[in-house]
């Protein structure tokens, strides 16, 4: 399986490459060259197996013959065996038509560990095959940087430098980074926004002489081995609620675009879908681009759903390539464009395919809050902020047909301070983490500055 870039300037690659590098060199995404698929009997097949033995299958497709298919079993066991959840992914139902899918059973108790565990054993297989060690750079909007610590902290080959945007994340958030005591972990708390972050991070892969020097990689949503490793619970979800013989729906609180789109590509893979609704905070430049055809960043404002406060999501730029019919011209074209005008209007073509799965809803604050007191009192279920953003939008769909599958996306206890003030409920921490608010923190306090972040990089790769 070859990927190429959506901007087209960079020779296509092999997986392993794909994954090592996150971004592609010109500044574009990674992508295959051509979905893999599956029939419908292989779907119907994973219905009551094991989650681990699904994401291999699903990871494997992409992978092909780069990583021998009962290595990467073994890694998807041992990632998924870190869920305190035996079904790693359980389901929920909150109507009667209506459903949650807890993503949040992992480590650092968001999404991203569902991801980012099986992308860590990747890179130690990898790496440790090729006598190498790399840089992991990863800009954070709270929940990635947790996750991505947990999943690489005391590794071998890997060094892992996490950037958040300092006072924008929750507490619960910041010491899953910055209490990990191993050495080759660094958090640096950034006196900026996390579109900051992730324009600090972008630039500093292009950096090409950096780049080399530390052997840099990134493990952000753009990192395609997460794409693939979120794939796999549309699957699970799907067919446990009689996928394929039915469509499913899935609603996905959204920021960088990766979850929602990774629901792409599972229909891309034969999976069948409904609708994927992308739901967004206030910060709701993805609603707006499904609603109203324009793709424009504004001023990012700070929610209870931090993980979201996104005004330019990476993973847009995947979707416009498949909805412009693969033309990277035009995609390099329209992304430079939004680089330095801030807004796009998505060509009618590539807007009606994208209408053909997605729509877009953009939650307020004050709904936000009120759903999850009235999840609570409905259903007896607490749901975090993030879920309680998708559930609100789900309430204001209308042309869904068949089951909806809400992507709970993280903890409760996550965000206890949002939780306990909207429905009177403080969330207690899961067994294994509650003692994180005496565990001791280490972490440096940068401006949002480039060069002076380039050269904290360089000198903890170097060090
Ligand atoms: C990262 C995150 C999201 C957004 O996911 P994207 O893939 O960036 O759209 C939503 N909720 C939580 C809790 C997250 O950590």
């Amino acid at each position: 399986m070859r990927y190429v870039s959506t901007r087209g300037q960079s020779p296509a690659v092999g997986f392993v490459d794909a994954v090592l590098a996150g971004l592609a060199p010109d500044g574009g995404l990674y992508i295959p060259e051509a979905w893999p698929t599956f029939t419908a009997e292989e779907i119907a097949g994973f219905a009551g197996r094991p989650y681990h033995e699904v994401a291999a299958a699903v990871i494997g497709a992409f992978a092909g013959d780069e990583i021998k298919p009962a290595a990467l079993l073994e890694m998807c066991r041992e990632a998924y065996a870190t869920f305190n959840h035996a079904a790693v992914v359980p389901i929920v139902q909150i109507g009667p038509d209506a459903f949650i899918a807890e993503l949040f059973h992992g480590p650092s108790l968001a999404f991203k560990d569902v991801a980012m565990q099986i992308l860590a054993r990747l890179y130690d297989h990898v790496l440790g095959g090729q006598n190498r060690t790399q840089t992991i750079i990863c800009a954070t909007s709270g929940d990635t940087g947790g996750a991505a610590v947990e999943a690489f902290r005391g590794r071998k080959n890997v060094k892992i430098v996490a950037l958040f945007p300092e006072g924008r994340i929750s507490e619960v958030q910041r010491r899953f980074m910055t209490t990990a005591a191993e050495a080759n972990v660094a958090c640096v708390a950034v006196q900026g926004t996390f579109d900051d972050c992730q324009a600090i991070v972008k630039q500093t892969f292009q950096d090409q002489v950096l780049r080399q020097a530390v052997d840099l990689s990134g493990v952000n949503s753009i990192n395609f081995a997460r794409i693939a490793a979120q794939a796999v619970y549309y699957f699970t979800a799907a067919v446990a609620l009689g996928a394929p013989l039915r469509p499913v729906n899935f609603c996905v609180p959204s920021g960088n675009f990766g979850d929602a789109f990774a629901g792409y590509v599972a229909s891309r893979m034969g999976l069948p879908l409904g609708r994927i609704v992308v739901a967004t905070n206030s910060n709701d430049i993805l609603a707006h681009a499904f609603e109203d055809g324009r793709y424009a960043r504004g001023v990012v404002q700070p929610t209870i759903s931090p993980a979201m406060d996104i005004q330019s999501a990476s993973n847009f730029e995947r979707l416009y390539f498949e909805a412009v019919k693969r033309e990277p011209v035009e995609t390099a074209r329209a992304f430079q464009a939004f680089n330095e005008a801030g807004a796009i209007d998505i060509p009618p073509q590539a807007f009606a395919a994208m209408r053909e799965l997605f729509r877009g809803v953009g939650v307020s604050e004050d709904e936000t809050r009120r759903t999850i007191v009235a999840t609570l009192n409905e259903t007896g279920e607490l749901i975090d902020p993030h879920t309680a953003v998708a559930v609100a939008a789900l309430r204001r769909v209308e042309d869904l047909d068949g089951p909806v599958v809400v992507l709970s996306t993280a903890h409760p206890a996550k965000f206890p301070d949002d939780v306990a003030a909207a429905s009177g409920v403080t969330p207690p921490l899961p067994r294994g983490a509650a003692d994180l608010a005496e565990r001791p923190e280490r972490f440096d306090r940068l401006p949002a500055e480039t060069e002076t972040i380039k050269a904290y990089v360089r000198a903890f790769a170097e060090a």
